[in-house]
């Protein structure tokens, strides 16, 4: 990306440091490819220590909180150490201010469009979605999205319609395993929407999905779809007979939900794996001394992380309402910082304006040679270029660091939701994205789950147990009015109780280091 290393040049050489080493994420690398490349870059920093690292912006980064823990860790070992990201206006140290720490986290978790993606339909409804005849989903391979937001509808691919037409009726034929047409299909160019194989297990589920015969499975239910389809009734019929043939192949190479995302609490040890039986299980892998036995399902850990993301979800509205304002308002240092930027860019630029005119009278006045009258209007107008240039950035960041905090507020109430239409899309690494950004340090004890927020959701978490716990129910209530004019001067309890409730939460932005496990049997 020449543009942005341009960018990232101008910016190094500014500030006066000499670059070590560049390393380069193409946008369109795989998931794989960019932890390779971090990893390459974080190997290559510690070895020749190196103490700045510059980057453009959060998201061509790091790809989730883990990155990013990784960062601080790096950042916390060395006073030195610096992270700058040019487009963010960022720099993280060691002492860097906890509202910088959140900025930082909450970009990461901004960094990836896909929860924008995901929660388009979310949004629109899906039941309405569906009783039009349009899965609310991704389309699937062969197909295409087209038309404007909350309007989305799935037509045949004009490359990649033919090619899964074709695949399908070959399958059709029973000359063909689902591993052989998984790779055929891959040679043919056909990908996930991410961009990667169409694993054999997912081969295996598009066969059998009516969306090709023009109709939608959503939530277990047939509806008829009004999508144009890819082959008639006669041939999907053949292909369910010869996968009955074949006695449901075994899917032995699985994704799992869960692989390296969970740790034994005893031994520290990964959470391996397994199926049996239809059935996914995890259990210690007893690489060391570890006294855990326990198998557990995978689907009963989920369970317990579905409660989890229902934790997230405030239920006082007028609370709701106020947390937005005061996340909002925890972005007020940033917006401060843009707005006094602002001000004084807008008095350099009448400033330069007023050079401009006394240049142009000086002229007039034939005070000034015809050469230097050139000269200064080229400088002056340059200046007055870039400083317009500087108030659209700035007046952008302001209005972006804005809206992080709103972002992030609809996001921990709608996580369950989209969690749950991730899965039914079949959208198994955002599955696994979404369990990662909210949860952290997630440990199995005998089949018990624990794990704690990540710093950005911990905020939001503590303002639901602050408020929707059965002691301050009613307070909320009451508590409430106290944000409205004094009407009730008389409420001089209520709101005397309600009042430290904020500070102490907002205090704990700054304590993200206390290592309160929320065990999932403490909340119900
Ligand atoms: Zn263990």
């Amino acid at each position: 990306m020449p543009a942005q290393e341009r960018l990232l040049k101008g910016y190094t050489e500014r500030q006066g440091y000499v670059v070590a080493k560049i390393f380069s994420i193409s946008e369109s690398a795989s998931g794989r490819k960019k932890r390779e490349i971090f990893n390459a870059m974080f190997t290559f920093v510690k070895k020749n220590n190196i103490k700045v690292i510059i980057i453009e912006k959060a998201d061509r980064f790091t790809r989730n909180f883990k990155d990013s823990v990784d960062m601080y860790e790096w950042l916390e070992e060395d006073e030195e150490r610096q992270l700058h990201s040019v487009k963010d206006s960022l720099i993280l140290h060691k002492n860097s201010r906890s509202q910088e720490k959140l900025n930082w986290d909450i970009r990461v978790v901004f960094a990836k469009n896909y929860i924008d993606n995901l929660s388009e339909e979310v949004k629109k409804g899906q039941a309405e979605k569906l009783a039009e005849g349009w899965l609310p989903c991704r389309p699937k391979p062969g197909y295409k999205t087209v038309g404007e937001q909350g309007h989305k509808i799935h037509v045949p691919h004009e490359v990649y319609a033919p090619i899964m037409r074709k695949h399908l009726e070959l399958y059709a034929t029973g000359e063909y395993s689902v591993e052989k047409l998984a790779n055929m299909m891959f040679e043919a160019g056909l990908r996930t929407s991410t961009g990667g194989k169409i694993h054999k297990s997912r081969v295996h589920q598009l066969l059998k999905d009516p969306y090709y015969i023009g109709k939608n499975v959503w939530g277990g239910k047939i509806y008829q779809g009004s999508h144009e389809p890819l082959i008639t009734q006669e041939v999907f019929d053949k292909i369910q007979s010869v996968l009955a043939g074949k006695n449901t192949p075994k899917i032995n190479r699985h994704m799992f939900l869960l692989k390296q995302l969970l740790k034994c609490a005893e031994c520290g040890g990964t959470i391996t794996w397994e199926i049996h039986k239809g059935i996914i299980y995890g259990h210690c892998n007893h690489y060391r001394n570890c006294s855990q036995k326990k198998w557990t399902r995978e689907d009963e850990i989920e369970k317990q992380l579905i409660t989890g993301f229902e934790g997230l979800q405030l239920r006082n509205t007028r609370i709701a309402e106020w947390l937005k304002k005061a996340l909002k308002e925890s972005h007020q240092d940033a917006i401060d910082y843009e707005t006094s930027s602002l001000k004084e860019l807008q008095d350099r630029l009448s400033q330069v304006e007023k050079r401009l005119d006394r240049l142009y009278d000086d002229k007039l006045d034939e005070k000034i040679a015809k050469a230097f009258y050139d000269q200064k209007y080229r400088q002056y107008t340059q200046e007055k270029a870039d400083i317009v240039a500087a108030i659209e950035k700035h007046t952008k960041a302001k209005n972006s660091h804005f809206d992080l905090g709103v972002n992030l507020y609809e996001l921990s109430q709608r996580a369950k939701e989209i969690y749950l239409k991730a899965k039914e899309c079949h959208l198994l690494e955002e599955q696994r994205r979404l369990i990662s950004l909210v949860f952290t340090n997630m440990t199995l004890n005998e089949g018990i789950l624990a794990y704690q927020y990540s710093p950005a959701f911990k905020l939001i978490y503590n303002a639901v147990v602050e408020t929707n716990g059965s002691k301050v129910a009613n307070l909320g209530e009451l508590g409430a009015k106290t944000f409205e004019p004094a009407k009730h001067p008389d409420k001089s309890t209520q709101k005397g109780s309600l009042q430290p409730f904020r500070p102490s939460w907002l205090r704990d932005m700054d304590s993200n280091h206390d290592k309160q496990i929320q065990s999932l049997l403490s909340y119900h």
